[in-house]
């Protein structure tokens, strides 16, 4: 569809700054109603997106349902948005990952940092698993996947369109399968080898996004030492850190697919006898060994975000509070605590006053050792903050 016979959505008076400083979001409460109400946009339908003084700033999908009312797709009004457009978004992505890794295992395209907001992709190798989560995006669902055929040409797709944010777009939680899509795949990270459960799993896919800062943790733990690895998931960090050298891990998951994932991972790694997997809550669990006085030289905290929307920032900090002074409490003098959070509401500086305050607590002291990030392959969006949401504080409680 070419924009040129675009409706067009107002911005107020001065509302365009945040647009014309890279940013891609309009916010409801920016848009001009009286000259033009959201209410007659459909939920995904095009516009040129114009300044209060009549210039067009670019071409958005707008859904009048959302508070970010309109994401911009191009600067160009005039774009015509096809297959060949998301080719060319895609490709441009795909350079940037290929350029970076020797092996096709990596986030593909991460949403607005590669020019494509509201898209997700994946890559295992010929497998793409494809995530929309906006209704704007969705309405082109049909040319993103030929785009992807035409780019990548994989065995199999999996539209994993099972994120609640899809429920506040107005869109359906579905998964498809295109082509084939086996229920694992195997890859490699850290000397170690992984099988990952695509469909089926209520937990699905690699955290890629936590990459090197597993591996940064191998020299942590080599020389026998022992890990406790808390949210494990699959097994990413514990897996990979008996590999490395511990002596002894325990991983800690809560979801059945998860720990049936970790067994296998230690098989496949001859590291089982050296993993111990407990299933339940962490807090519970983590509670019950500093009863009986378990001690442990380094633990890995890697949650689910504890705050996904604004209004739970304050719950979600004193549950990262409540984790963290646990977790420091299973440490031997000296143990090393690698804290992450993938909260995009709470900043690094936050985490780590967090940090400081539960050692605090503690009557015990904090070094920040290194600092970690999320990999190159989830590039930063500079003037969206949000684009920018994994810390990894890896830190030390001395003995004195
Ligand atoms: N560390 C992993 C990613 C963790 S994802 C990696 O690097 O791959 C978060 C994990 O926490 C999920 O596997 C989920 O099942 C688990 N989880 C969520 N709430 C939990 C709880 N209360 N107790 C234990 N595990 C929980």
């Amino acid at each position: 569809m070419s924009s040129a016979d675009l409706p067009v959505l107002v911005l107020r008076k001065n509302e365009d700054r945040r647009l014309r400083a890279g940013h891609l979001w309009v916010y409801s409460n920016e848009v001009d109603t009286r000259k033009t109400p959201l209410s007659a946009f459909e939920a995904g339908s095009l516009a040129v997106v114009q300044s209060a003084t009549g210039q067009a700033l670019g071409a958005a999908y707008v859904n009048p349902h959302s508070l970010i009312c309109a994401r911009l797709l191009s600067r160009r009004p005039r774009t015509l948005f096809d297959a060949g457009f998301f080719e060319r978004r895609i490709s441009s992505a795909l350079r940037l990952r290929e350029s970076l890794f020797d092996r096709p295992f990596y986030r593909m395209v991460f949403g607005e940092s590669d020019a494509l907001p509201g898209l997700v992709v994946d890559r295992y190798d010929d497998v793409l698993v494809v995530q929309i989560t906006t209704a704007g995006m969705e309405r082109f669902r049909t040319d993103i996947l030929e785009a992807l055929q035409q780019v990548v040409a994989p065995a199999g797709i999996l539209l994993l369109n099972d994120n609640p944010v899809r429920a506040l777009e107005g869109l359906d939680q579905e998964t498809e399968v295109i082509g084939m899509v086996p229920e694992n795949v195997v890859l490699e990270e850290g000397g170690a080898r992984f099988e990952v459960p695509l469909a089926g799993g209520q937990k699905t896919g690699w955290y890629f996004d936590q990459r090197d800062n597993r591996l940064a943790m191998h020299k942590y733990v080599k020389n026998g030492k022992r890990v406790l690895d808390v949210f494990s998931y699959v097994g990413a960090w514990g897996v990979q850190a008996a590999v490395a050298g511990a002596s002894e891990v325990c991983c800690v998951d809560s979801s059945s697919v998860a720990l049936e994932a970790i067994a296998r991972n230690c098989e496949a790694n001859n590291v089982d006898d050296k993993v111990k997997i407990e299933g339940g809550d962490a807090f519970d669990i983590m509670g019950a060994m500093k009863e009986a006085g378990r001690k442990f030289d380094v633990v890995i905290v890697d949650p689910p975000a504890f705050i996904k929307r604004r209004k739970h920032i304050k719950a979600g900090e004193k549950g990262y509070a409540r984790l963290n002074r646990l977790a420091m409490q299973l440490l031997v003098p000296d143990g090393i605590l690698i804290s992450c959070s993938c909260s995009m509401h709470l900043s690094e500086e936050r985490l780590q006053n967090i940090l400081l305050q539960s050692a605090r607590k503690l009557a015990r002291n904090l070094q920040i050792v290194e600092r970690g990030f999320q990999a190159i392959d989830h590039p930063v969006h500079p003037a969206i903050p949000e684009t920018a949401y994994l810390k990894a504080l890896f830190c030390r409680v001395p003995a004195t």
